[in-house]
């Protein structure tokens, strides 16, 4: 059985946990920096990226996190950790922890759409998959070598970069784990891949 961490900092952390055990894994709330080398793979959860990143520097993880990346282990960034994880963020010099090839727009789709909920196609998990947003951010545009994997109302909400998987919404939120099962399998090969 594979380990998935859940960066514990700040937001949605224990219904990651709930998707990642129903997915067949164990899963670990991460709060510690020592706690990442015992993981398969990392999910940054949604919350809110500025304090987030906050707490990345207060607790010295910003190192350690691009060092993880870096080794070829996954990460999956959900709506504020698609914006932690993406190399560039519109209307910010610097990103965040910036390994994914994209670029993505903050609170893209307007005040009176603060959340909603909408049937998507994910490419590689599922056909019909409901999609919670609450502010959610999306996908501006895509490296040459990122999939682009589903997109919403002609805008793309969810890639994969090599190891790095990100999507806008919160697909810890509901029933249907099959995203969750998408990171997992990755956890999984990529662990293989290594041993
Ligand atoms: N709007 C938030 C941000 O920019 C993300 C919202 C979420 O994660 N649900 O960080």
């Amino acid at each position: 059985m594979v380990k998935v961490g859940v960066l514990g900092l700040q937001g949605a952390v224990r219904e990651h946990i709930r998707s990642i055990e129903a997915s067949g894994a164990e899963g670990v709330v991460v709060k510690k920096v020592e706690q990442l080398s015992e993981l398969d793979g990392l999910i940054l959860p949604g919350g809110e990226s500025t304090t987030m990143r906050r707490l990345i520097d207060r607790y010295g993880f910003m190192e350690p996190l691009r060092e993880f990346g870096g080794q070829g282990k996954p990460m999956f960034g959900t709506c504020a950790g698609l914006i932690m994880l993406a190399k560039d963020i519109v209307g910010y010099d610097e990103p965040h922890i910036g390994l994914m090839d994209i670029t993505v727009e903050r609170n893209s789709f307007g005040r009176q759409k603060e959340s909603f909920e909408a049937d998507l196609a994910v490419k590689g998990a599922a056909d019909c998959y409901t999609a919670v947003f609450i502010r959610a951010p999306h996908i501006v545009s895509v490296g040459e070598n990122t999939e682009v994997l589903a997109e919403y109302e002609g805008r793309i909400v969810a890639a994969r970069d090599r190891h790095y998987l990100g999507c806008s919404f919160h697909p810890e939120l509901t029933d249907d784990h099959r995203l969750t099962e998408y990171f997992v399998h990755m956890a999984e090969q990529a662990k293989l891949a290594h041993v």
